[in-house]
């Protein structure tokens, strides 16, 4: 028998039949998903099935089989083999719906993802289990002006937040307490902490599927904001919903904080576009490049979200260990290391690090990924003229955006 190739367009004759649905903006919509844990799975499975074009998702971590009882996307065997969650999700999401594009990003949101890319996404939905992770990706999604909507879930209940540039802030709502015990966590810049999970809390499939679902159904409304049109939607912008399973409640509360003085709302709207410029370039390149685009003669790179580490120094026994990686690197550097590895938890390692890379930077050849700088980054440039914010714009391709 002849093979028969079935041509159709993903929900033909189904989506189309809604009246708000517009399939166009959905195709073309970009979504990045922060976290491929238990809510991740259910979030790019509903993005998916929406058919929306082109979902990214960010996750350093592997999976383990206590992740099965509530990731719809993952098997034993990729437990098995230690298979990343991202790339899983990416792949899985794909076999559901072979006409959408999923990215997977295996690495930290705050230090591994270009800043790019959150520029360029319609809406960013964030699957996180912690403070940090959270108040880290509220900054990113403040600077670029994004909308992000927060989903959490414990035991039976869950909570859809949505933040917005100037009208909700996630490090705004944060109680004195909670942004000390952040600063602690993340703050002490030249001693090495290895990054404690908080408290696990037991989870459901039932509070994962209902707070995944009402993510992408507030990230569907996104998507289909239109400034000259009205929607017929009610957002929860500003606002927090609240899923009580043990009691079948489901309660909707105002919860909008947008201070004043808050770093957080620090907004890059003036980026230039560096249409030469990559993270695969080294620091010689990039700097002589950034000189003649902005048309200077003294530039800094500042890194923001990452450092750069070339020396580190433990106290007990004194030694020293030449690392050469980014800080978002250093806590595999050092489990990757027998000697490193097997010091006491009461040694300190001190960290010799470069923030601010200039002219007198010793290591002009490493590339700027090798620094710290993400693909498709922003970079923060000092130069005699001011501060500009300079785009890798060479490497949009690798996210499929022109
Ligand atoms: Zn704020």
């Amino acid at each position: 028998m002849a093979e028969v190739k079935l041509t159709y367009e993903w929900g033909d004759g189904v989506y189309t039949l809604l009246s708000w649905f517009k399939k166009e903006k959905v195709k073309n919509a970009r979504v990045l998903v922060a976290g491929a844990g238990a809510l991740g799975n259910e979030v790019v499975k509903n993005l998916a099935l929406f058919g929306v074009g082109h979902i990214y998702v960010v996750d350093f971590d592997q999976i383990e089989i206590s992740n099965l009882t509530r990731s719809v996307l993952f098997r034993e065997s990729d437990a098995m083999a230690h298979s990343y969650k991202a790339e899983v999700v990416a792949r899985r999401a794909m076999e559901i719906n072979p006409q959408i594009k999923v990215t997977p990003i295996v690495g930290n949101l705050f230090s591994e993802v270009g800043f790019g890319l959150y520029r360029s996404v319609d809406v960013v939905i964030g699957c996180l289990d912690s403070r940090i992770a959270r108040y880290q990706l509220n900054r990113l999604c403040m600077r670029a002006g994004k909308t992000w909507i927060d989903g959490s879930i414990e035991n039976l209940t869950g909570a859809v937040r949505v933040y917005a540039p100037g009208v909700c802030c996630y490090e705004c709502g944060l109680s004195r307490e909670e942004f000390n015990n952040i600063m602690l966590r993340t703050g002490c810049a030249d001693v090495v902490r290895t990054q404690g999970k908080e408290g696990r809390v037991a989870t459901t499939p039932i509070s994962a599927s209902i707070v995944g679902a009402l993510q992408v159904q507030e990230a569907m409304k996104v998507i289909h904001q239109d400034d000259n049109a009205p929607t017929p939607f009610k957002t929860l912008q500003g606002k927090m919903l609240r899923y009580e399973g043990m009691t079948n409640s489901m309660n909707i509360y105002k919860f909008a904080s947008w201070k004043s003085n808050c770093p957080a709302h620090e907004r890059w709207d003036n980026i230039e576009k560096g249409e030469g410029l990559s993270a695969s370039l080294t620091m010689k390149e990039t700097m002589e490049q950034v000189k003649s685009l902005l048309a200077v003669t003294e530039v800094e790179l500042n890194m923001r979200n990452n450092k750069f580490i070339d020396v580190i120094a433990t106290d007990h026994p004194q030694k020293e260990f030449e690392v050469m990686v980014p800080e978002s690197k250093l806590d595999a550097y050092i489990k990757a290391n027998k000697e490193l590895r097997q010091l006491s938890y009461k040694t300190l390692i001190h960290k010799h690090f470069f923030e601010n890379i200039g002219e007198r930077f010793p290591y002009m050849n490493l590339t700027l990924q090798e620094i710290g700088f993400p693909p498709y980054d922003v970079v923060e440039v000092t130069t005699e003229k001011g501060v500009y914010h300079v785009e890798l714009t060479n490497d949009a391709h690798l996210y499929d955006i022109d």
